[in-house]
């Protein structure tokens, strides 16, 4: 594996094939030390004729174990979110910043806890999903969370600023359209957990008015 200096999936990125040779060669990708204790890598899933690209932090322990995107408790919230905001879910191309689950454990033995990835490691992680929006192009993509915010618009993205609105920015070398929002997790997590699903849905429902 590269050196701690040059963690970079971009050795391991195929120059052509399509999302299949893209998924296929993600499985094996050594750009950073995530791939270590993973079970394994959970790339996108979706079309590549997406009208909207979601892009999540990184995998949660459900998707680690079943190997894709935003199957767990907090896929479920977006799922519904989504609809309620007037985005059919199987309508858009989901992924995340970085492919492999970071956890840590209280102990040998115990559950699994989730941990963000460092900046360091969703920029080696960052010629994936660069792969990826180059192959599917979509019109319009909604950033989930912080995480997924700096990986794509820099280390002073601050979600609470910039949510809920529509900002055009380079990302790739290619124009996008993006729609931040807070992470589905971040629902699941809050106090007034209503209040912070409706402003997940609002905030979609912007996304939903630009893809009109
Ligand atoms: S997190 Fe990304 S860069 Fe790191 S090993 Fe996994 S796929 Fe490769």
């Amino acid at each position: 594996m590269a050196s701690e200096d040059a963690y970079t999936a971009e050795p391991f990125v195929p120059a052509r094939g399509g999302l299949p040779a893209l998924r296929k060669a993600a499985a094996d990708c050594r750009g950073c030390p995530l791939h270590r204790d993973a079970t394994q890598t959970v790339f996108g899933t979706g079309d590549t004729d997406a009208r909207v690209m979601l892009v999540g932090e990184q995998p949660g322990d459900q998707e680690d174990r079943q190997g894709k995107p935003f199957v767990g408790p907090a896929g479920r919230l977006l799922d519904r979110a989504l609809e309620e905001a007037g985005i059919d879910p199987a309508d858009a191309y989901v992924t995340n910043a970085v492919k492999h689950f970071k956890f840590t454990r209280a102990a040998p033995g115990k559950r699994r806890v989730h941990k963000s990835p460092t900046q360091r490691e969703a920029a080696a992680c960052g010629p994936w999903l660069a792969a990826e929006l180059a192959l599917v192009e979509p019109e319009l993509i909604v950033v989930l969370g912080a995480t997924a915010g700096k990986a794509l618009l820099g280390s002073s993205f601050r979600v609470t600023q910039v949510r809920g609105t529509v900002l055009e920015e380079e990302i790739h070398g290619r124009p996008e359209r993006l729609v931040p929002t807070v992470h589905p997790s971040a629902v699941l997590r809050a106090d007034d957990r209503e209040t912070a699903y409706r402003g997940l849905v609002s905030d979609l429902k912007v996304a939903a008015q630009a893809l009109e």
